[in-house]
């Protein structure tokens, strides 16, 4: 191995919403130093990126105008396909995943997805008449909720850029090109699921993917809620915004921001109940009360104008 070759970073220099060149740095540090060194070094990998990031920087920085935060300092595409197919070998991804496998979580995943699919249908009703709900999940990982989508007679497709995923998919129509999908177009609904804090340039794809969705379609957004988060100190803080991993730090001002910018007004959750348990009943319904003044969240639903 030669351990001179460096990892080549793009400096993101203007947010990567508003386009604004206005940024103030909130943290910065070297990848083989400090918190993010020591937690770099004990996760899971296929080849140890250390060697390759030694002396590099990373630098989290927010947008003055519209608050967005993101990591200024993004892997080159080469060497992020390096990080996919090398540093993050099927292997090392399987110790990561395996962690939250538990039976607890596979329940409360498959319970969240069929609340979502209950409300997409209720929000389309108008928009498709008579037929079948058309939903395109982009990175959709191994096709958990495109499968829940088709048991509710969903006409669903995937998109997913990482081939192990698509190889080891649950779900059939998944393909690697939002080109291949565009002929389905238009749909009723598109869904992002932990996928905006992983993107270089999350305005250009959804801005990109918002040209598929019918007028009025519904977009639902989700990823990490990064309110107060400033930097890198804990392992809950290096979850968040990994600075090789979640480049993008939302919070539920900036995604709803970010939205509205890409033309989307946000829409009420339809109160669903999908428990076996009665108590969440009543603390859903109270929830739906009081939700002016629920804590707003990065699980967020939005219509196309
Ligand atoms: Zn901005």
């Amino acid at each position: 191995m030669n351990t001179t070759e460096s990892a080549e970073f793009v400096e993101r220099r203007a947010c990567i919403s508003c386009q604004s060149p206005s940024l103030r740095e909130l943290s910065a540090g070297k990848f083989d130093e400090g918190a993010v060194g020591a937690f770099i070094a004990a996760d899971p990998w296929g080849e140890d990126p250390t060697p390759f990031l030694r002396g590099r920087p990373w630098s989290y920085v927010a947008c003055r105008d519209c608050e967005l935060a993101f990591h200024r300092y993004i892997l080159a595409p080469e060497w992020n396909e390096r990080r996919f197919s090398r540093w993050m070998s099927q292997e090392a991804i399987e110790v990561f995943e395996k962690e939250y496998r538990t039976p607890a979580n596979e329940f409360a995943t498959a319970t969240d997805y069929t609340a979502h699919v209950l409300r997409i249908e209720r929000l389309t009703r108008e928009l498709r008449g008579p037929d079948r709900v058309r939903l395109l999940d982009f990175g959709c990982g191994y096709g958990g909720f495109l499968a829940m989508c088709a048991l509710y007679g969903f006409d669903a497709y995937g998109v997913d850029r990482s081939s192990a995923k698509r190889d080891n998919n649950r779900f059939s129509k998944v393909f690697a090109e939002i080109e291949e999908v565009a002929a389905m177009a238009p749909f009723h609904a598109l869904t992002l699921f932990e996928v905006l804090e992983h993107l270089d340039d999350p305005h250009g794809l959804v801005q990109r993917l918002s040209e598929l969705l019918a007028p009025g379609g519904v977009l639902v957004l989700e990823t990490p809620d990064c309110s107060g988060v400033h930097g890198i100190e804990t392992i809950e803080e290096y979850r968040k915004i990994h600075p090789l991993e979640h480049i993008n730090g939302f919070t539920p001002e900036t995604m709803a921001r970010f939205a509205e910018r890409l033309g989307f007004e946000p829409v009420a959750r339809p109160t669903v109940y999908v428990t076996n348990d009665l108590e969440r009943v009543a603390k859903t319904a109270a929830k739906g009360l009081l939700r002016p003044l629920a804590t707003p969240t990065t699980q967020q639903y939005f219509r196309k104008r």
